[in-house]
């Protein structure tokens, strides 16, 4: 079944991205001696510790690390949301100042707007940008379509189920034609089918649009099915503390036994940097 979808999504990609529109390719990001402390009124929170990071140009990157070890706020930082308190991050061959359209973050709730239909979701971003009605319609059909979301051009968001509002978001994240996509557990509200599925669905748009991908779980085989890298984080203020280059071929099945293994091997890593932390920490 996975399988299944995987191919459909294979074909409908190819369609999608042999138009002109599609070719935002992913562009390398380097993340030099970012760290952050947030600063409340008399406390002062380290979030991260500082991170060196290169992924390169069409990279699948997955970050997995307990709660609270500073995953969201170093996609922040990336999609130029939030500040870091040092360091610099580079996006292609510039230095990252704001939030750009070469960049999109995702989110685990899809930030969708409630009064546009699913048509007019996708559209945003392109109307914002000034393209043409006709032009912006015709390319918000076609990534309404990568997504399988066709027939529901006119839904509203209170009428479409979390997958299919996660299948909105990423249909209007690509419609901009960013070169990096920021996605910060973005399957993490989705049962185990949907979420297998949308898996399979992501790992083929990225295959054909080469896309650099940054991708926040705490969910172990989720980051093995798709990372080209897993690199696994400390607990808070996070530091990168194993780096995993996972070589199984694609598409990959959840139920593979090397990826069962992989898996298990990188959850053994995550325990033992967890309680290692834990105890400094008196935890
Ligand atoms: P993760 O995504 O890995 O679960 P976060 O990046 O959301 O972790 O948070 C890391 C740490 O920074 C947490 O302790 C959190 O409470 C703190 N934090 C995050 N955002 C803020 C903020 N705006 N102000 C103060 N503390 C924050
Ligand atoms: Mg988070």
């Amino acid at each position: 079944m996975v399988d299944q979808t995987a191919r459909e999504s294979r074909q409908v990609v190819a369609r999608a991205v042999a138009e002109p529109q599609a070719k935002g390719e992913g562009i390398p990001l380097r993340i030099v001696g970012v760290h952050k402390t947030f600063a409340d009124r008399d406390r002062r929170i380290p979030a991260l510790q500082p991170i060196d990071l290169e992924v390169g140009a069409g990279e699948f990157v997955c970050l997995l690390g307990p709660s609270g070890c500073g995953k969201s706020t170093l996609l922040s930082i990336v999609a130029g949301l939030e500040p870091a308190s040092g360091g610099s991050v580079w996006a292609g061959e510039r230095e990252v100042r704001g939030t750009d359209t070469d960049r999109v973050l995702l989110f685990q709730e899809a930030a969708l707007f409630p009064w546009l239909d699913v048509q007019h979701n996708v559209e945003f971003g392109l109307r914002q940008a000034g393209m043409p009605r006709a032009e912006r319609a015709a390319v918000a059909r076609r990534f309404i379509d990568l997504v399988h979301l066709g027939g529901f051009e006119r839904s509203y968001v209170h009428q479409l189920s979390g997958g299919m509002r996660q299948r909105v978001a990423l249909a209007r994240a690509l419609a901009i034609n960013p070169a990096v996509l920021l996605m910060d557990e973005p399957f993490g509200a989705l049962d185990a089918l949907t979420r297998d599925r949308l898996q399979a669905e992501l790992e083929a748009i990225w295959a054909a649009t080469r896309k650099t991908i940054l991708f926040v779980t705490h969910n172990v085989r989720e980051a093995v099915a798709l990372g080209d890298r897993v690199l696994v984080f400390s607990p808070r203020p996070g530091r990168i503390v194993r780096e995993f280059r996972i070589r199984l071929p694609r598409p990959r099945r959840l139920e593979d036994h090397a990826l069962v293994d992989q898996a298990a091997e990188i959850l053994a890593v995550l325990h033992a940097a967890a309680e290692m932390e834990g105890g400094r920490h008196g935890r």
